[in-house]
């Protein structure tokens, strides 16, 4: 490799918003054939709003969402916003919760008005011992819409269901044709359930699906890819996709990430999105070429 090549191509990748950490994280994202792209924050908007609230127990529906409010007062997840905004939009009454918990991946719970409250998956509350199987037709129902489904259980006795829908950024389907025509195979890993991911990785064209995935189960799915044969770029943001950035051959860490995501990372992207991406791919491949 000739240094001169690969400064060049720093100094153009830095402003189109990429930034690489050394002549080798150039070179091994030339050489990746898999990417691994989050669903939350990189495919869509990241900021998902309220849709729908089904109430299924003693409670009506704006008990149920205030509940699921009252649980994401202390909560910074994405999902968090959604439901206290829809909340207020709905006006409905506003409580507190006590012995607030979040379980990373599957949700929160505490206890609300004294009895013992929680929102959040189906693995959430097959942990807590919630029986949720007479809701799974209407959870499919939104699920199938593409819209994150979330359980509400008072008592241990499911109350209701809320929904969200997070909106695909207007760039990403371009984006995905023009990583599809640079050769690469594209993963989705979420958290989220497999048939609100599947109904997103269809509308876009994405090759395959891995949901459910809880924070750490990132890391070996890259380990996974590798023992199958494959050169593999993961894209994260958060503090929980460290080990699966420095995992991968070549690790990215997205935009408005965490400190930790941008020391574990190859490249690093100053937009959230896929297009990043795509200019990191061409900078890399044209740098290759011009070397050889
Ligand atoms: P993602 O991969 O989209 O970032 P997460 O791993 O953060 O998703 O969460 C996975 C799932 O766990 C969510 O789709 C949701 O059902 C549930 N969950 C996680 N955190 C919360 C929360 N604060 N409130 C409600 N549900 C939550
Ligand atoms: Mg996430």
């Amino acid at each position: 490799a000739t240094p001169i090549s690969i400064t060049t191509a720093a100094g153009r990748g830095a402003q189109a918003g990429v930034l690489v950490k050394d002549a080798e994280a150039l070179e091994r994202m030339a050489a990746v054939d898999t990417l691994i792209v989050d669903k939350t924050g990189t495919l869509t908007e990241g900021k998902p709003k309220l849709t729908d609230v089904v109430a299924l127990g003693e409670l009506g529906e704006d008990a149920v969402l205030s509940v699921a409010a009252a649980l994401e007062r202390g909560s910074e997840h994405p999902l968090a916003e959604a439901i206290l905004e829809g909340g207020v939009a709905r006006g409905v009454d506003k409580q507190n919760a006590e012995g607030f918990e979040a379980v990373t991946g599957k949700g929160v719970t505490g206890t609300v008005a004294g009895r013992k409250t929680a929102l959040g998956n189906a693995a959430l509350m097959a942990d807590l011992g919630v029986d949720a199987l007479n809701a799974e037709s209407a959870a499919d129902a939104l699920r199938t819409d593409g819209k994150t489904v979330m359980f509400v259980a008072v008592n241990d006795e499911l109350a209701g269901l809320v929904a969200v829908a997070d909106p695909i950024k207007a760039s990403t389907e371009g984006a995905i044709a023009d990583l599809h025509r640079q050769g690469l195979r594209i993963i989705m890993a979420t958290g989220d359930d497999e048939r609100t991911a599947q109904a997103v990785a269809s509308k876009l064209g994405i090759d395959e699906v891995r949901a459910g995935i809880l924070p750490a189960g990132k890391k070996a799915l890259v380990d996974e890819l590798h023992a199958a044969g494959a050169s593999v770029a993961m894209a994260g943001d958060g503090v929980n996709d460290a080990p699966a950035l420095a995992a991968a051959n070549v690790g990215i860490a997205m935009g408005t990430g965490a400190d930790v995501a941008v020391e574990s990372a190859g490249i690093t992207l100053l937009g959230g999105d896929l297009t990043g991406i795509v200019r990191a791919r061409t900078l890399a491949l044209a740098t290759i070429r011009n070397i050889k």
